[in-house]
């Protein structure tokens, strides 16, 4: 069976040689003759993995040792709650800025935990456009925003200046760009979209954050254990920490960020300029906050829906489909994907246009 080009949002591509080594590792770990998933992590062939995760991050994120890099579970759903347990005190209040369904269910934890102003929201208008030009009150334990829209397709291209701790769910954009990372006070990242398999979780948190609260929280919902502990107070995820760190070494491999960024907004371009092109699609964004991760377009007839899936298909690109809650199509551009699967679904979308406009 010949690959497909896969445009999943997520769990999503991964590039190959990453493919291949982890199914070796599993066979066979760093020569030790057991599975990467028969071993201790405890043992030193595994904590070389770790060390070697949190380095590729620091170095892939540019952050210096103010920062502490941590590989958790629970997904980035997790960090819904965890941040404002960690991060807001009893009586004080946070920020957040609604761009989509993550940004809603972040908001609808955190409102467990104290007072939290919506400072701006897309809903009204379908989650179309970033808002921009909103005043963040000095008062507030934090601002939270969500860096890419994974369903209904835009990006922040430029992130607010915040006058408080910025915290940022990067899960679907997460390496995709260069990045200004001491701007943050908190990144979190569910892996399975642009950096691994599902089942870790990357939280990069300023130093000066941990036990900012104050709270009495459980041992495992608290940071600072696991800022403590190297992500090792209990067992960690061992295979996903293991294909992120693989995926990571690949993109410096690949020329780093700077390289990786450079294709996307290749991807990005070449995709997006079909759509404005072809008569029978559009897309739903407004321009300056397309997502270069998740292009999210419609067809101009609705009976055209399920026929352009069709033509996909027979053309071997799979995962097109919209976010089950606001159909159309939607083609995730994570890092791995080539630009050439790109071309094959640009080529589709002419042939298309041909057949049936
Ligand atoms: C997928 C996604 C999530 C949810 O991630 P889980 O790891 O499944 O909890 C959160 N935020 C964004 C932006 C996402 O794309």
């Amino acid at each position: 069976m010949s690959k497909k080009h896969n445009f999943y949002a997520g769990p999503a591509i991964l590039p190959e040689t990453v493919l291949a080594q982890s199914a070796e590792a599993i066979r066979n770990f760093a020569d030790m003759g057991l599975s990467l998933l028969e071993i201790s992590h405890r043992s030193k062939q595994f904590e070389a993995v770790m060390d070697e995760s949190r380095s590729l991050v620091r170095q892939l994120l540019g952050i210096d040792e103010d920062y502490e890099v941590m590989f958790l579970t629970g997904g980035a759903s997790t960090q819904f709650f965890m941040i404002p347990m960690n991060l807001l005190r009893e009586n004080e209040s946070a920020s957040y800025v609604n761009t989509g369904t993550w940004a809603s269910l972040a908001i609808k934890e955190a409102k467990l935990f104290g007072q939290i102003n919506v400072l701006a929201s897309s809903e009204e208008d379908q989650f179309r456009y970033i808002p921009k030009g909103f005043s963040i009150p000095e008062d507030s334990a934090y601002l939270h925003i969500t860096s890419n829209n994974t369903i209904y397709g835009s990006q922040y291209h430029h992130f607010p200046e915040s006058p408080v701790p910025l915290v940022c769910d990067m899960s679907s954009d997460i390496f995709s760009r260069r990045l200004n990372a001491s701007k943050f006070s908190l990144i979190y990242a569910g892996a399975q979209k642009n950096m691994g398999p599902a089942g870790v979780t990357l939280v990069v948190i300023r130093k000066d954050m941990l036990g900012r609260s104050g709270r009495k929280l459980p041992t495992m919902l608290d940071y600072r254990t696991h800022a403590d502990k190297g992500s090792m107070y209990n067992t960690p995820p061992v295979f996903p920490i293991y294909v992120s760190m693989l995926t990571m070494r690949w993109i410096l491999n690949s020329g780093g960020i700077e390289a990786i960024e450079a294709r996307n907004r290749e991807k990005a371009e070449l995709l997006y300029a079909e759509i404005d092109r072809n008569s029978c699609f559009e897309g739903t964004v407004k321009k300056e906050d397309r997502s270069w991760m998740n292009v999210v377009f419609v067809p101009t007839k609705a009976e055209w829906e399920n026929q352009f899936l069709e033509e996909c298909k027979k053309n071997a690109c799979v995962g097109l489909a919209g976010h089950r809650s606001v159909g159309g199509f939607r083609a995730s551009l994570y890092n791995a994907l080539d630009i050439s699967s790109v071309k094959v679904l640009v080529e589709t979308m002419r042939e298309f246009e041909k057949k049936y406009a």
